[in-house]
């Protein structure tokens, strides 16, 4: 489902802008970007603006200048929405709008072929007919190959567009015959008002929520639930906790720590969003005494000040390192029980108020 408010501005809108002026659409489009920044969502609404019958057609306009909105705003793209051809695109339905997703882990050379037969034909009833290829890192060799036949020999009155996370994703043979455009991470605010509407959240959540999803609105989406909140709020206390408790030593019990190892790593769907609470934490700590007003966790910027004040802010720099190395450990299939443990005994021992500042190197 088409959702304006997920499309980005920037640079890359204003390309496309000056694509549909122009009538110039090249045979392949690549789209970079990481996931949840509106890629798709604006390939589907280039689709629309190149075959909508119900708008003013903007290629008319003599001096190709801007006058009557701003290019970097796709709003101003000529999509009236409720044509039939606007209606087919967003339902999915129509013929010519081919969008093609990995079956499993992998874009198959079966699917790839079929999409040449298709393409081989001439479009149905579309002005401009578009294959969207997602995530097309997932291709398998076979499948790149067949797909670089394909673009030797472009079809007629067709743009492939494959959407993937980075230009390396894609052999260079077939990036050198697309033209590339990234897609930054969405803006705060943006992300903030796409899921302010969300039921149950507050206008202060979906801000923290916009803070903590990276550009992403696929992780604010993930995000945003109570569960999540809820899940925050007790990290959150439970890292206090370990600030204001005893040093573990040797001889002294650690079981705190050993027990919230244990609960994150028994999430594995959600362990990397809890990883990635720490880290924001962490990254607050780090920052707070420099630049207090880009705080993430705002409704706890006491507390924040609170542990800041009392560790050198290096220390916090070198433990989002560790935990940026352990996430990487745990991607590539650590134990996370085990890895967590020993990371968060290190943290305690460098921030609790009653333990010494232990050297970073003990991360490791
Ligand atoms: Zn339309």
């Amino acid at each position: 489902m088409l959702n304006p408010m997920l499309i980005p501005g920037g640079r890359s809108i204003q390309v496309l802008t000056h694509l549909i002026r122009t009538r110039k659409i090249p045979h392949a489009m690549l789209f970079t970007g990481i996931d949840g920044v509106g890629r798709y969502q604006t390939a589907i609404r280039l689709a629309m603006a190149l075959n909508c019958t119900g708008q003013p057609d903007i290629s008319t306009e003599s001096d190709g200048q801007n006058t009557n909105g701003d290019s970097q705003d796709p709003a101003y793209w000529p999509v009236c929405g409720s044509c039939p051809a606007c209606r087919k695109i967003i339902t999915g339905e129509h013929p010519d709008i081919l969008s093609i997703q990995p079956a499993g882990n992998a874009l198959k050379i079966d699917q790839i072929r079929s999409l040449c037969d298709t393409l081989a034909l001439k479009p149905y009833d579309a002005r401009y007919r578009f294959a969207i290829l997602e995530k097309a890192q997932a291709m398998t060799l076979p499948a790149a190959n067949a797909l670089l036949k394909m673009l030797e020999e472009p079809p007629a009155r067709t743009t492939l567009i494959l959407i993937a996370n980075k230009p390396s994703d894609l052999l260079p043979t077939i990036f050198s015959r697309c033209q590339h455009l990234r897609f930054p991470p969405l803006p705060e605010e943006q992300i903030a008002r796409s899921i302010a509407d969300s039921e149950g959240i507050s206008e202060e959540a979906s801000r923290l929520i916009a803070a903590m999803a990276g550009g992403s609105h696929q992780t604010a989406r993930e995000m945003d639930s109570g569960q999540w909140l809820r899940q925050r709020h007790w990290l959150m206390d439970e890292l206090m906790q370990i600030h204001r408790g005893p040093a573990p030593d040797k001889t002294g019990s650690t079981r705190r720590i050993m027990a919230l190892a244990d609960i994150l790593a028994r999430d594995p769907q959600h362990i990397f969003h809890l990883l990635g609470i720490m880290k924001s934490w962490l990254r607050d700590l780090a920052m707070v005494a420099f630049t207090p007003e880009h705080t993430i966790n705002r409704d706890r910027t006491d507390q924040i000040k609170e542990v800041a004040a009392s560790v050198p802010s290096q220390t916090f720099v070198g433990s989002f390192e560790a935990l940026e190395k352990i996430e990487k450990q745990i991607l590539a299939n650590a134990n996370p029980r085990l890895a967590l443990e020993t990371y968060l005994a290190t943290l305690a021992q460098n921030i609790s108020t009653s333990g010494g500042l232990e050297s970073i190197k003990n991360y490791g």
